[in-house]
């Protein structure tokens, strides 16, 4: 048995031999940016006739890679290639691609710092976030190979002298995983990776704004010698391929991460039956947020400071966990929101190759102008006291921005935004805070920095979101620490990185044999 599950520690950039190691991962993704990608379904690459480019939101000109849009002939082989896999890949033991994961494990480890170089380049991450990325990809590969075998071990049954029982965890087919570009490493991995250990075979579709970290992936998953055919490499729309994916019979599962309007699409196609599919469709969907951190009248106001900082504006605010409503004790509102606004104002915008930028460009011009619209809805229905706009540079920058006296019923309370846009709203007491946080379609992640033991008791009890956290910030869960998923519009709540998640990709058989 391997070692007991450990989270995979993040880097500190302020050691110079890190620092130089990911300067000369960017530069060597340098020499490769711009190149053309193939569709890889089974053993063919192949191209469509027509492309779509990939770039860096640092630096617009820049071409990070040129992709296949598939044809829709093309995404219907891809399902065809991965349901043939099955029937192989479905038989081999669970040990052999538990062992598989191991190896995509530390592979990801030695190419650490050219996996981050990718998201720093394609996603505008910067140094630490995406290296956290990474480290988090690894900890998925890590934690759901142990799991695999878990499950393919004996499972408690009550026991008949008559019978001999055993509950064995099959997979379920050919799965369309659908990941989002916020976390491109992260979350594609582990969708990708529980999907394929417990025995299911992939077609996946990344998103178009991140499609080189997923090549970059589906590579790695070559070295470590996983056969051709189990993830099949699809890129092109969401709105066409990922439409076909979605309603095609042969397809058994769809692991989607990403927006509520999409989520809430594939879930209503995918449950349609088509002509010829013999089961109903199964959904994971994890979903947006508008997540919040209350600070109650006893909060330690430093600690809530940095953790409220660190929530709404770490990665741009394109967390599904950011913290986008900070609700205020009336107590501690006036100088909260002062030193908020001043702190907010010092964050250094710029590149994300950049090391010493802490905060890079929001995704795209379509994000860009979507923040930017809100932000001026923001400024109507409260008070600007930092940012306000876009900023300097040759990239899609957005200044951290803080409105306060924001209504509880606004727009900017209510809406997902998905930028570096932070909500103030004042609270009377706990129970109007808690009132507050409650009162959303949402319910990913929330905090509360508060110290009285009967706060807590009461925060614990009431806040309805599927990851709650005290006196810390409310992004950064960990694999194995905080099984991640919401409530709500949030999403099904499958706990990604927690025991129950492998579940979904599988399916129990019972079987008993008479003795005696
Ligand atoms: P989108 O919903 O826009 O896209 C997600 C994925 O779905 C992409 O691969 C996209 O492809 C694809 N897609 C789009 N339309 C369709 C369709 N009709 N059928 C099938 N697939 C489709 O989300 P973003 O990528 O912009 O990600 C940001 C969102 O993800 C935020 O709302 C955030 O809160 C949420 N999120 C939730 C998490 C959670 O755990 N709850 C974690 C991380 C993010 P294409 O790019 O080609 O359009």
């Amino acid at each position: 048995m391997p070692a007991e599950f450990t989270n995979e520690p993040v880097l500190d950039f302020s050691q110079e031999s890190y620092r130089k190691k990911q300067s000369e991962a960017l530069a060597l993704i340098q020499s490769q940016l711009g190149r053309e990608y193939d569709l890889i379904i089974g053993r063919e690459n192949l191209k469509s006739g027509k492309t779509f480019k990939s770039i860096n939101p640092s630096r617009k000109s820049e071409v990070v890679g040129i992709f296949q849009s598939a044809t829709a002939e093309q995404a219907v082989h891809a399902i065809e290639t991965a349901s043939a896999t099955f029937e192989q890949w479905k038989r081999l033991p669970a040990q052999q691609r538990a062992d598989l994961l191991f190896r995509v494990a530390s592979l990801l480890r030695e190419k650490r710092f050219e996996s981050n170089a990718w998201m720093i380049v394609e996603t505008g991450k910067t140094w630490v976030e995406a290296d956290a990325d990474t480290a988090e990809a690894i900890d998925f590969c890590e934690f759901y190979a142990r799991e695999a075998l878990r499950y393919a071990g004996p499972q408690p049954l009550t026991r008949l002298k008559t019978e001999d029982s055993e509950l064995r965890y099959i997979p379920l087919g050919v799965g369309a995983v659908i990941p989002p570009w916020n976390f491109p490493c992260a979350i594609l991995v582990g969708m990708t990776t529980a999907a394929f250990v417990t025995g299911n075979t992939v077609v996946l579709k990344p998103s178009s704004d991140s499609p080189a970290i997923a090549a970059f992936f589906v590579r790695t998953l070559q070295e470590a010698g996983l056969p051709p055919g189990v993830v099949n490499f699809l890129t092109g729309s969401g709105s066409t391929v990922g439409n076909i994916i979605v309603e095609h019979p042969k397809v058994r599962f769809i692991a989607f991460t990403g927006s509520k309007e999409v989520g809430l699409h594939i879930n209503m196609e995918a449950a349609r039956p088509r002509p010829g599919q013999i089961w109903i469709k199964r959904v994971v969907a994890e979903m947006g947020g508008k997540d919040f951190i209350i600070v109650d009248e006893d909060a330690d106001l430093d600690a809530a400071l940095t953790g409220v900082l660190a929530s709404a504006f770490g990665f741009q605010g394109q967390k599904c966990s950011a913290c986008s409503r900070a609700i205020v004790h009336e107590k501690v509102y006036p100088a909260f929101v002062q030193k908020l606004a001043e702190k907010a104002k010092e964050i250094k915008v710029g590149p994300a190759m950049d090391a010493s930028s802490h905060m890079g460009p929001v995704i795209n011009e379509n994000a860009m102008k979507s923040i930017l619209q809100y932000i001026e809805i923001g400024k109507t229905e409260g008070k600007l006291v930092a940012g306000g706009g876009p900023a300097e540079g040759e990239g899609f920058y957005v200044k951290p921005t803080v409105i306060v006296d924001v209504d509880p019923r606004s727009r900017i309370a209510r809406e997902e935004i998905f930028g570096p846009v932070l909500a103030v709203i004042k609270a009377k007491d706990l129970d109007d805070a808690i009132r507050i946080a409650n009162d959303s379609e949402y319910g990913l992640t929330g905090s509360v920095y508060c110290t009285s033991r009967e706060h807590i008791r009461r925060a614990k009890d009431e806040c309805h979101v599927g990851n709650l956290y005290i006196n810390r910030k409310c992004t950064g869960a960990l694999v194995g620490v905080h099984p991640f998923g919401g409530f709500n519009m949030s999403g099904t709540d499958s706990k990604a990185g927690g025991r129950d998640y492998l579940l979904l990709f599988t399916q129990a058989k019972a079987i008993s044999e008479k003795i005696g």
